[in-house]
């Protein structure tokens, strides 16, 4: 049996995981964060409770398979002692990369690092806790721009009108690249911020891109029942403080600082719709408007981080070209050398940036496994570092790894948290608190501690 490396432990390299490790495999992790689940644990929605207890439960079921391993805290690539070559050195049969799409997006206007300018990501993770970005300073004004019309955004807008604890922001704007019948969130979703939207200006806005809604065919009639259905419930509802409204057929192209260095202006250039093929796009319509904000954040998707080592292009790391038309390519290619990395894999949001839910990446995670099984059925691999060699090396190079036997000890010490403050959820959101936590409790409780802890 071979032994696999697998990095990232979100669902997508979990369940990856999982799959290897149930064909019978040696599965050696290697996540980042001290926790597992990736953006389940610090991307979803913080009162998503159900959702959340419920994939941990699974993630720990995963992680209790007597031949999957973990290395928590441990973050591979350019910007870690422990590089991609560091890990060959190990001997896996295969690698399969699930590190998800940790590079931030923005548009490459003017303005762009001005103070108050965020990216969605970065800001979902310090409100759902992930050091370091827990304790970044993310301070919020009071005319907030988000730029994007999926669930992402609405995850910001709900956050900052609903459960925030700082003072709230009294507009948000959510600036949109096409027109309404491209809102890309769910119902179910925008259900939670219904009640903040400003009818009025909602319809006002929706008169100002008429023309150009109706000049490809769409029937801005048709907007509230089709897109926005709790207008039709609720066409009456007061708009209540703070204020959401949406500007449509918008492009920014310039961010104005203050002389405070924050953001105090956003031009946004004016789009016409285009219909391709069915498929409806924006071109610049030669006018632009400026908008006053003070906080902005881009909710346009993530890609990938090119520090990890892989091949990449601007669409993410390159995969093999030659994949079969209707199958799915997972294996790593190498563009200057036209060659495949063989035995290297990528899966989740790590293949396809910012796409789909925990499903959709659990699939993909599985698909790849399959990959991974095949590729190694019948061969006879080199013999795999055991994993205490690679514990000595972390410990070597001064890394202190989380292994799966200390996570107990974490989440019990958040229980007691939570219970104690009487809060719906507790988390530390600091790293070097964590590993005193689990250090703490584990001398507390030397009779719980496992001698075979890897
Ligand atoms: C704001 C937001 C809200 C969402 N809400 C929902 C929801 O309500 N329901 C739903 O089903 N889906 C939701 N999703 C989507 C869901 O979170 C993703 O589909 C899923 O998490 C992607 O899984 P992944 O494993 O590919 O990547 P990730 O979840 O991003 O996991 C990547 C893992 O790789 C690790 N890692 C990164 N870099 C390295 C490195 N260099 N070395 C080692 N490890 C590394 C990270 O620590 C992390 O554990 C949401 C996503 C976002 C952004």
């Amino acid at each position: 049996m071979a032994t696999v490396f697998v990095i990232g432990a979100g669902p997508a390299g979990l369940f990856a995981a999982q799959k290897i490790a149930q064909a019978g495999h040696e599965v050696v992790i290697f996540n980042r964060d001290i926790k597992p689940g990736g953006l389940a644990e610090y991307g979803i929605y913080p009162v998503k409770d159900k959702m959340k207890t419920g994939l941990r439960k699974q993630f720990a079921k995963v992680l209790s398979l007597p031949n999957v391993h973990y290395f928590g805290h441990v973050s591979i690539g350019g910007n870690s002692p422990i590089t991609l070559e560091a890990l060959r050195q190990f001997r896996p049969a295969a690698m399969v990369f699930a590190v998800g799409a940790q590079g931030t997006k923005k548009l490459g206007m003017p303005g762009e690092d001005a103070a108050g300018v965020y990216s969605a990501k970065d800001y979902v993770y310090h409100y759902n806790l992930l050091p370091p970005f827990a304790t970044q300073n993310f301070s919020i004004g009071k005319r907030v721009a988000i730029i994007g019309m999926g669930n992402v955004m609405v995850d910001i807008a709900r956050w900052l009108m609903l459960d925030c604890d700082h003072a709230k922001p009294e507009e948000i704007v959510v600036v949109a690249r096409r027109g309404p019948f491209e809102a890309k969130f769910d119902e179910k979703e925008f259900a939670h911020i219904h009640e903040h939207l400003d009818r009025k200006t909602f319809n006002d806005e929706l008169q100002r891109v008429k023309d150009r809604v109706t000049a490809v065919g769409q029937d801005i009639s048709k907007v509230q029942a089709e897109m926005f259905p709790s207008l039709v419930k609720y066409p009456d509802q007061p708009p209540i403080s703070p204020r959401l409204v949406f500007r449509f057929l918008s492009t920014p192209t310039a961010i104005h600082p203050g002389a405070d260095g924050r953001i105090a202006r956003l031009t946004v250039a004016d789009n016409l719709l285009v219909n391709k093929e069915g498929k409806i796009g924006a071109k610049p319509a030669g006018t632009t408007e400026d908008l006053d904000i003070d906080t902005l954040i881009f909710a346009i998707g993530d890609k990938h981080d090119p520090s990890v080592g892989l091949p990449c292009a601007s669409s993410g790391y390159v995969t093999n070209p030659d994949a079969a038309r209707d199958c799915a390519p997972y294996e790593v290619f190498d563009p200057e050398t036209g060659k495949l990395w063989e035995a290297v894999y990528v899966v989740g949001w790590a293949r396809n940036a910012s796409e789909g839910l925990v499903g959709i990446a659990r699939h993909d995670g599985e698909v790849g496994a399959e990959h991974v099984v095949q590729y190694l059925a019948g061969r006879q691999d080199p013999v795999a570092a055991p994993v205490s060699e690679i514990a000595d090396f972390l410990k070597r190079k001064h890394i202190r790894f989380v292994p799966k036997s200390d996570l107990p000890f974490l989440y019990a010490a958040e229980d007691n948290e939570t219970k104690a403050r009487g809060l719906s959820w507790f988390k530390f959101s600091d790293d070097d608190e964590m590993l005193s936590v689990i250090e703490r409790a584990k001398a507390c409780s030397p009779e719980l501690v496992t001698s075979n802890a890897l």
